[in-house]
């Protein structure tokens, strides 16, 4: 058995979800735009998962959700739709999202928009003011988002949201992180668009929401059938959808425990890592950032050598961003933070669940102590 520290790359299904997914699956197998029994049983488990997924997120109506097959194209759609709804030829986003964001950003101005790349203080946090003085009269979206996924860093979205209402500008926010870790509710958000996905809640992979607040005009990426409003056309992944309503109660129920059990148990972990190795730095904001991300740098250290070596010893971790693995560019987020490219390159991310436990923690601890205490595996 490994100990998996890596909650932000994926999470495992719960069992009540791998069990939805299995009875939707095999029951409600019918096309839910079909207006006999078979489709309209489908329709009503599809029905009641909007409502669940709608619950937990604090949306008034679940006719505001969309289904779509994941954080990505939920990303995507928020963008893209948005753009091509004919507000303005100007976005403002940062520098420290997801490449979801960044990259449908990238594409969006090789087709003639205009695209602001805010920076981030050193903890990762954007500066309300600095997308106030972004907006201009062809803005057409901000897109900011809550949590981040490498440091854990919550944005203040309630300022930037009065900032976009004023100048009458849609807000959309990549909430992928913050399901179950913190509190997240579209109305004191104050955003217009919020993009979920299964994977990173306990919920099955390849399903996502993307949430509309009533009145937004958003235009289909997709050309098809009128499924999920004509915004996302195609027949609906029941199952999926199922599993992620599922999910999205349990993430609800546990908000009130799991968060602060979970920050404690990161807080130890860098309290005994600190400890026993003096040099690590930890990026981000530990007081008011996610509960379960500990993102720390060993000088000295390549972080791709340290979690070989981990995984080695049953412990799984993540350097960063998981979409980067396999590269040996340094973070874009610690980057933009101001860490330097040595000292990012030599940076891991420990990122806790619900399931872990005190005894897996204080071992991680002592292993990578032992592992980083005294030699270096590179030098910068
Ligand atoms: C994982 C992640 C995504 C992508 O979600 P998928 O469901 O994997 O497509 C987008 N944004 C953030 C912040 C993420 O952590």
């Amino acid at each position: 058995m490994s100990i998996y520290l890596d909650h932000n790359a994926t999470t495992a299904p719960d069992r009540e979800v791998v069990d939805a997914v299995a009875w939707a699956m095999a029951q409600a197998w019918g096309n839910p735009s079909t207006l006999y029994r078979q489709g309209r049983e489908a329709r009503a488990v599809l029905d009641t998962a909007r409502a669940r997924v709608a619950g937990l997120i604090g949306a008034a109506d679940p006719f505001e959700i969309v289904f779509t097959s994941g954080g990505t194209e939920s990303d995507h759609l928020a963008l893209t739709g948005s753009c091509g709804a004919g507000r303005g030829d100007h976005v403002v986003t940062s520098m420290a999202e997801h490449k979801a964001i960044l990259r449908t950003c990238a594409q969006l101005e090789q087709s003639g928009f205009r695209v602001t790349y805010l920076p981030v203080d050193g903890l990762g946090r954007v500066d309300p003011d600095a997308v106030r003085k972004a907006i201009t009269p062809k803005t057409a979206l901000v897109s900011m988002m809550l949590a981040n996924n490498e440091v854990g860093t919550i944005n203040p979205l309630p300022e930037i949201a009065a900032i976009c209402r004023e100048r009458r500008v849609l807000l959309h926010s990549d909430a992928v992180q913050a399901p179950g870790r913190t509190a997240v509710d579209v109305a004191a958000l104050g955003v217009d668009l919020l993009s979920i996905s299964g994977h990173k809640l306990h919920g099955p992979r390849g399903v996502g929401a993307l949430w509309t607040r009533r009145g937004t005009v958003l235009q289909s990426v997709l050309a098809g059938g009128s499924q999920e409003r004509g915004v996302r056309p195609g027949t609906e992944n029941v199952p999926g959808a199922h599993g992620l309503g599922v999910a999205a109660e349990l993430a609800r129920k546990r908000l009130a425990e799991t968060p602060a059990r979970v920050r404690s148990l990161r807080d130890r972990l860098w309290e005994l890592l600190r400890a026993a190795v003096p040099e690590a730095r930890a990026h981000g904001d530990l007081e008011r950032g996610l509960c379960n991300v500990l993102n720390v740098s060993f000088p000295g250290h390549d972080a791709e050598e340290l979690v070989l070596l981990l995984d080695k010893e049953g412990i799984e971790v993540g350097t960063g961003s998981a979409c980067t693995t396999g590269q040996t560019t340094p973070s874009h987020v610690l980057l933009a933070m101001g860490v330097s490219p040595q000292e990012a390159r030599c940076s891991i991310r420990f990122s806790l669940g619900q399931c872990n436990s005190q005894s897996e923690i204080d071992e991680v601890a002592a292993v990578v102590s032992r592992l980083v205490g005294g030699r270096s595996t590179c030098h910068s």
